[in-house]
């Protein structure tokens, strides 16, 4: 399969990596020249725990280099989504369809807005990977990958491309009910990020001190209370245990939240407690919690700090 991947920082790297190593078609387009060069010259090099290796997709700086494509994966931040659902018309032949696994609400919509609902797969995935520099990333966590069909129903083209990624190690699933997925992972976000950003805590430190355990509470028990409101069913049972359960799984974690302002750059909240906001406001419910973490992230982001 041809598969352009828009955004090739660790994610993308990651996923199109992984699909050139298995045989398809892939192309990585990034506005990051250094990272492009180190690819085409010497590969992208994927450290994992049990050994490393090198992939050979070609990357480019070039929309025109590509040409139209099958898939187009959309792994930037959420904060470029608009820029590449624009960048993902110029891929596109008659049947692609343009997959986003992007954490946060709003990033299917927004493609959807570019390219038409038809076209958008969303879906979640638990697999995690690091930048460590040009050309080189660390695959982190592996996990489920879920995918779905935006207007719901399992359709061939989602259980073809499920198939492709699984065949590239990428375990995936694809999934009738995506809404549910992306709610129930946008909640564990809503509960865990802003909060370590905020104070710096690792993912399994907000669980040890009852202060941080609380707004980790109020916060999840406002999003559940929209998710309800938007007639979205979550895919686990008490969501405050399942986020408490996330942050001591994945303890060690430096949130992104939390290295994006580490790092001086912008964060992913407005798609993560901003969307809940504004989602809240859609359907009369109030926010004010994850309001007022938005705000003191968006405070943060323009007063980076050391840490
Ligand atoms: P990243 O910052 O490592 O990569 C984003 C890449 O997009 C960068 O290389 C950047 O240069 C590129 N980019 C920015 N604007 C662009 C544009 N207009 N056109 C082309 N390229 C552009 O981010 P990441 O960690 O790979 O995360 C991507 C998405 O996946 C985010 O929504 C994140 O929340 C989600 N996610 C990340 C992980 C993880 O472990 N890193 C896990 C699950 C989900």
């Amino acid at each position: 399969m041809k598969i352009a991947i828009i955004g090739a920082g660790a994610m993308g790297s990651l996923f199109g990596g992984r699909l050139a190593l298995a045989g398809e078609e892939v192309w990585l387009l990034d506005v990051w020249e250094e990272h492009v060069r180190a690819i085409n010259d010497k590969g992208l090099a994927i450290a994992a725990a049990d050994r490393d290796i090198v992939a050979r997709p070609k990357a480019t700086t070039r929309l025109e280099d590509i040409g139209t494509a099958e898939l187009v994966i959309v792994f930037v931040k959420s904060t470029a989504t608009a820029k590449a659902a624009e960048t993902a018309l110029s891929l596109l032949g008659p049947d692609t369809a343009v997959l986003t696994l992007q954490n946060g609400y709003g990033n299917a919509e927004a493609i959807a807005a570019a390219v038409g609902a038809g076209r958008v797969i969303a879906g979640t995935t638990a697999q995690g990977a690091t930048l460590l520099g040009p050309g080189r990333i660390m695959h982190g966590g592996s996990g489920e990958t879920h995918i779905g069909e935006l207007g719901g129903g399992l359709t061939a083209r989602l259980e073809k491309i499920a198939a492709c990624l699984t065949r590239a190690g990428i375990q995936t699933v694809a999934d009738d009910n995506v809404a549910s997925l992306i709610w129930g992972k946008l909640i564990v976000n809503v509960g865990i990020n802003a909060l370590t950003g905020i104070t710096g805590l690792k993912n399994g430190e907000l669980a040890e001190h009852d202060e941080t355990r609380q707004v980790l509470a109020l916060a999840v028990e406002e999003a559940v209370r929209v998710a309800d409101a938007a007639g979205v069913k979550l895919p686990y049972g008490d969501p405050v245990e399942k986020v408490l359960a996330v942050a001591v799984a994945t303890a060690q974690n430096r949130s992104s939240m939390l290295q994006d302002l580490s790092g001086g750059r912008m964060t992913e909240i407005e798609a993560i407690n901003g969307a809940l906001v504004r989602e809240g406001e859609r359907y009369g419910v109030a926010t004010p919690v994850n309001r007022v973490l938005t705000l003191l992230i968006k405070a943060l982001e323009k007063l980076p700090r050391e840490n």
